[in-house]
């Protein structure tokens, strides 16, 4: 995680760093830096905010046409002013920022310790800059070279950013595992851990590989592989708008990504699904039909809100288009020795593209043969370059902490892409086929029907703000969703919220009901709908609060619960593209009435670049 901003060029650039990271600070808020040349290295750090930092600095001169700036989520050491970024190496003469982690960095440490070096702070990345400077002093090269040999010994992930007291126009910069984007304008350059802080300077952009050097000036940008080869720069050209970053009237980013799904979602199946044609257009899929079709199986890899996007996936994939589905954690895959063949389908769900787990399991399977399929939202995210195919969820820029509109932004990839496999492979007939193109392309207007009900779950939040606990139970297609609510809850609240399908309940959770326990019942009407009622039975003999999200027209469940809300009907397959839009809602205006800063929960980041 973390956010790097860097601006070399003519302009003033503490104001161009400052701004950036505040569109940066969802991937960590923990502590906030920045240094800069004017004269002189000036360094101003401060634990927590962007804005506390700006306002600790006013009346300083922050003149300057080079500086480096950072976010911090914090891997080693404490979130302190000590231990935030940028950090100076013992002359005084350098200062850098990090993203990622040093893991050799004890050992390296050591070696520094005992050549007399001090630290005055607990972070990787003061050891790394100390390494750095310790070879540039005893090779007698230049900062460049010394970040080559240093970077050749180190293992770990990082993204850096370095400035040199002694070389006022530069930034070296070098990533791996982390992901770095490059602004290219006119005489002056932009960095940036991803292109927000550069919309509206640039639209040109080189986004940096692994393994890469750059070493950047206001008139040059010079690209190398840590063998001291150049490579010449891939100028991308960005598809967005600073207006996708704002919050645009909301009170929250959170909110306004919630109240965008209308719009992303059909953003998501324009120009893919054509449902009066019964059409699905996908490439990435097309170009591995064959892979599809004969797969003996498919194994999905994902964190978070991803991974439960993925465990959709099994249901509806294995439903559809007859394939046996895996959904694993990529933090447990990777490490766990799995059997990957050549052949096998990976499919890679990650909101960011950059989440750090999830990378390296895709690699390893790779290694092996496997075909990687990305679902990404960020367009040229590591995840993004390195698959074979894959199918962005043009969900825009997601800044809130907890993910709404990139999650139904998947499922809508995920039933497309199942609905193209299975017609490919003849595992559906044309009439469900047809229907559930229909039913898809009705989602988006459907949900604008059900956000105008908004403030009924606001009523509802209200009403349970206060519980300790809570339980969120589905079964089939919506079990998946009351794992998503859940963990929202979790995310923004701070009450523990267990997922759990609904019949499983029984065998434990059960325990915990009492009058004081609200149970969140994912209870559209599909085929488990009779069962559904019957555990909602069981939770109410047994005095749970029950609040459920019900199709329109269902008259069983209100006379059971003690708070509904409708969504519009739908068929079972598609149905949760609906249903887990009232749970975001939920979780919000109860984070919200706890007082919670809810784009920015306590000790999460967006972007999880860091295993
Ligand atoms: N490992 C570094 C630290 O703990 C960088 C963490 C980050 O990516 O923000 O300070």
């Amino acid at each position: 995680m973390c956010g790097i901003v860097g601006y070399t060029g003519p302009r003033e650039a503490y104001p161009i760093v400052i701004t950036g990271l505040k569109r940066l600070e969802y991937r960590g808020y923990d502590s906030t830096g920045v240094a800069l040349l004017n004269g002189g290295l000036k360094v101003y750090k401060k634990k927590g905010r962007v804005a506390d930092l700006e306002e600790n600095i006013l009346g300083k001169n922050l003149h300057c046409n080079i500086a480096i700036g950072h976010t911090r989520w914090a891997t080693h050491g404490e979130p302190s002013d000590r231990n935030a970024h940028p950090h100076t190496s013992a002359s005084g003469k350098l200062a850098m920022i990090h993203n990622g982690i040093i893991e050799n960095y004890a050992q390296i440490k050591k070696e520094l310790l005992n050549k007399g070096y001090s630290f005055t702070s607990d972070t990787d990345t003061e050891v790394l800059l100390n390494f750095i400077e310790d070879i540039r002093k005893n090779n007698d090269c230049n900062l460049e070279e010394a970040v080559r040999v240093a970077l050749k010994r180190i293992t770990g992930a990082y993204c850096i950013l370095l400035i040199d007291e002694d070389d006022p126009e530069t930034i070296i910069a070098a990533r791996k595992g982390s992901p770095l984007v490059i602004g290219v304008g006119k005489g002056e350059h932009f960095l940036g851990s991803d292109a927000s802080p550069m919309l509206e300077y640039t639209k040109e952009v080189v986004y940096v590989n692994d393994y890469e050097l750059a070493i950047v000036r206001p008139n040059e940008l010079i690209l190398k592989n840590l063998g001291n080869e150049k490579i010449t720069p891939f100028i991308t050209k960005l598809d967005m708008e600073l207006a996708a970053i704002e919050k645009g009237g909301y009170d929250h980013f959170m909110l306004k990504e919630i109240f965008e799904q209308p719009s992303t979602i059909h953003d998501c199946l324009r120009g893919r699904l054509d449902a009066a044609a019964g059409t699905i257009t996908m490439s990435g899929v097309m170009n591995n039909i064959e892979h599809f079709k004969n797969a003996s199986r498919i194994i999905i890899v994902a964190c978070g809100t991803s991974w439960h996007a993925g465990l959709l996936a099994e249901y509806v994939i294995e439903e559809l288009c007859r394939i046996p589905v895996e959904v694993e954690y990529a933090s447990e895959f990777r490490y766990r020795n799995p059997i990957v063949n050549k052949g096998d389908i990976i499919i890679a769900i990650s909101q960011s593209g950059e989440t750090a787990d999830t990378l390296v399991a895709i690699e390893r399977a790779k290694e092996n043969g496997a075909i990687i399929f990305g679902i990404v939202n960020v367009v040229g995210s590591s995840i993004a370059r390195i698959s074979d195919g894959g199918a962005y969820t043009h969900a825009g820029p997601e800044i809130g902490v907890a993910s709404t509109k990139a999650f139904t932004g998947q499922l809508a990839v995920i039933m497309m892409m199942a609905l193209k496999i299975a017609k490919e492979k003849g595992t559906i007939t044309d009439d469900r086929y047809n229907k559930l193109l229909m039913e898809l392309d009705a989602v988006p207007e459907k949900v604008d029907a059900l956000l105008k009900s908004a403030d009924l779950i606001k009523i509802i939040a209200e009403k349970y703000k206060g519980a300790g606990d809570a339980l969120f139970l589905g079964r089939g297609y919506n079990f998946p969703i009351a794992l998503e609510g859940a963990l929202k809850l979790k995310e923004i609240s701070y009450i523990h919220a267990e997922g759990y399908p609904a019949a499983e309940m029984k065998h434990g959770p059960i325990a915990l009901v009492d009058e004081n326990l609200p149970v969140v019942f994912v209870a559209t009407k599909d085929s488990y709908h009779e069962k559904i009622v019957s555990n909602m039975q069981e939770i109410k003999a047994r005095k749970g609060k029950i609040i459920a999200i019900i199709t329109e027209g269902d008259d069983v469940i209100p006379g059971l619960a003690d708070d509904v809300f409708y969504v519009p009907t739908a068929d079972e397959i598609i149905a949760p593209l609906l249903s887990t839009i009232p749970l975001q809602l939920l979780s919000y205006y109860v984070g919200i009435a706890k007082g919670v800063d809810v784009d920015k929960p306590r000790n999460l980041a967006k972007s999880v670049t860091v295993e």
